[in-house]
């Protein structure tokens, strides 16, 4: 993109929904991916006279963040009515924090190309998620499910430090990875518990004031976030040059055009009509939370790191692949724990559990495979009762489907065999039907064993031991040269 003369400034708006089992103010079921409207309560659909109450765990998580985010977590903070109409949003108001957030004032480092840089944290309120709008283009209706109204969520609200995409990309893998560990959310952007709004501005490179921003929607992925930076930057850039203004609007990008387009101009406080909520006390974070919050700190991506390197003695590159994701974290730990083989078990992690889940597009939490089973699998490989090529099968049906390898190995036949005189024999039958193979080979055409090696394995399934099938062979080939 050519920006020239001119620098951009971002901030973004962050959603996260926190992986409470109840909602932020009933009792209903947070989780994602059922039949519509089985998760709800006279609360969550704004039934009169209904009243909320508070989720503690809810508000541990969010202090948890705020404490890993460097932020002045507050003793009290209050909830306040966001007052506007839409379908999904049952009361016709959403209870947020508007005038004390439970957290403020924090910052997180980041790697930029000219070095490392805070980018400054303004606050962490806690609010509710609205429900779902199910459009139906073609017969022309919406239906709505009221499952997810009521899911706790933060929204962390960063300083307008950021200069390019880059930098927020950097941030944001950062700030998934620090929940992540947390365990208070899973921070899907597919799936919305993670939902990136990005305030972008442009200015003069000589201009020490920030230019009007515009805010954008719909970013469902990373590389969208980056995608549509690069865009509204050119956008403005354009607008600007041509002598025009910014509108302060708020727009939605659409990946696929790779464009975006005005939802409506932007909104202000005072359109919503703020004021306390009456029907919630102040919320109080005490010593004994806050002690909690500092005990159950997890290690961080940087510990483990140092702890896999140091202690468990597997390369700095392994370590950096397992760590990038908290779920794979844990698989290689409780692996570990069964089976004393750490560098046996972060091969396959980093390896083929690695090439599968790529394939499949799934995340680490989706990986069926029980440490108990890997565990066990591993131990196989080591001890020779199944070869290479056959592990590989084994592995991927274990890592789908769970299998147990030892179970699954016997009924299907798939052990390695090492049966000596069996082999020899094979190795017999293959010199004698492959005269032109053996000349060449005497010959000196070292190809050739290769491809009796392959006669050799395809006679005995693939199941023989390689390392047997080659040295037997050699012997045979070498007693008459
Ligand atoms: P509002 O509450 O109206 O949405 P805020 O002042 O809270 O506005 O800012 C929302 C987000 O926009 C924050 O992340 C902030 O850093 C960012 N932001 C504010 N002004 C600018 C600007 N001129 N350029 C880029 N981002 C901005
Ligand atoms: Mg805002
Ligand atoms: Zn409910």
């Amino acid at each position: 993109m050519r920006m020239n003369e001119y620098k951009m400034d971002i901030g973004l708006e962050i959603h996260i929904e926190l992986s409470t089992d109840t909602k932020i103010f009933c009792k209903c079921s947070t989780q994602f991916g059922c039949e519509p409207n089985v998760n709800t309560c006279p609360v969550c659909t704004g039934m009169p006279g209904a009243l909320p109450v508070l989720n503690k765990q809810a508000v541990r998580y969010a202090a948890a963040v705020g404490d890993a985010l460097n932020c002045k977590i507050n003793t009290i903070s209050k909830f306040d009515r966001k007052n506007y109409y839409y379908p999904d949003n049952p009361q016709n108001y959403q209870i947020t924090q508007f005038y004390t957030p439970i957290c403020e004032n924090g910052y997180l480092e980041i790697d930029t190309i000219d070095g490392k840089k805070n980018i400054g944290i303004r606050e962490i309120h806690m609010e509710e998620d609205a429900g779902k709008l199910l459009h139906n283009d073609l017969k022309n209706v919406s239906f709505i499910d009221y499952n997810r109204a009521g899911v706790p969520l933060i929204e962390i609200v960063t300083m307008p430090d950021f200069s390019n995409g880059d930098e927020v990309t950097c941030f944001l893998e950062k700030l998934r990875l620090i929940i992540q560990y947390l365990q208070v959310s899973d921070c899907k952007l597919n799936e919305g518990s993670m939902r990136v709004d990005v305030n972008l501005s442009v200015r003069k490179k000589e201009c020490e004031e920030l230019g009007t921003r515009t805010e954008m929607k719909n970013l469902n992925s990373f590389r969208a976030i980056k995608r549509a930076i690069d865009n509204e930057a050119s956008r403005q850039i354009e607008v600007l040059k041509n002598g025009g203004i910014i509108d302060m609007e708020t727009r939605r990008w659409d990946d696929l055009k790779e464009e975006s387009f005005v939802m409506r101009s932007k909104e202000e406080a005072k359109d919503y009509r703020y004021f306390p909520e009456p029907d919630l006390p102040m919320v109080y974070v005490d010593d004994a939370m806050l002690k909690d919050i500092e005990l159950s700190k997890p290690q961080f991506r940087h510990e483990k790191n140092d702890y896999y390197i140091n202690e468990l003695k597997i390369p700095e590159y392994d370590a950096k692949l397992i760590t990038l994701d908290y779920d794979m974290t844990v698989l290689f730990e409780e692996t570990v724990k069964i089976c004393d083989k750490p560098k046996n078990i972060s091969n396959w992690l980093i390896g083929e559990a690695n090439r599968i889940l790529k394939e499949k597009e799934w995340d680490a939490c989706d990986i069926k495979m029980s440490p108990k089973n890997f565990a066990m699998f591993v131990n196989m490989v080591s001890e020779g009762i199944i070869n290479s090529n056959v592990a590989k099968v084994v592995f991927e049906k274990m890592f789908l489907e769970d299998i147990n390898p030892e179970k699954y190995v016997e009924e299907n036949g798939l052990k390695q065999n090492s049966d000596g005189e069996m082999i020899k024999k094979i190795v017999q039958d293959v010199i004698n039907d492959n005269e032109q193979s053996v000349r060449d080979y005497k010959a000196g055409k070292d190809k050739a064993i290769g491809y009796l090696v392959g006669q050799v394995m395809k006679k005995a399934a693939g199941k023989a031991n390689p390392k047997l099938v080659n040295e037997l062979l050699l012997e045979e080939l070498r007693k008459d040269m």
